[in-house]
């Protein structure tokens, strides 16, 4: 049988840090977490696909309150949220060398 769920690990942080301030929106960011065969699909809103609107929410929370939502993402999942850009040839960059500060 697949698996449906992601492992979790508990873990004590001071209450009052930004991060023990935001236990709610980790717990639910954590709970929507796609499993680990279907990156696309959240394990809790089964209809819905990942990201899906409570991950959203709770990610958007962390944000305001400056934790990276990437922190709590395995990694496999990150090219789900991030896709990688495709690098053309045309692309503008900032790093060009002697290109006049601005
Ligand atoms: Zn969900």
């Amino acid at each position: 049988m697949a698996e449906q769920w992601r492992g979790v690990v508990a873990l004590a942080v001071a209450a009052d840090s930004p991060l023990g301030r935001a236990t709610d929106a980790v717990d639910v960011a954590t709970a929507h977490l796609p499993p680990p065969n279907a990156h696309t699909q959240c394990t809790v809103c089964r209809d819905a696909s990942w990201p899906c609107g409570p991950f959203d929410t709770a990610a958007r929370g962390l944000a305001a309150l400056g934790i990276p939502v990437g922190y709590l993402v395995p990694l496999d999942l990150h090219p789900v949220l991030w896709p990688p850009a495709a690098a053309t040839a045309d692309q503008p960059t900032l790093d060009l060398p002697g290109a006049p500060d601005g």
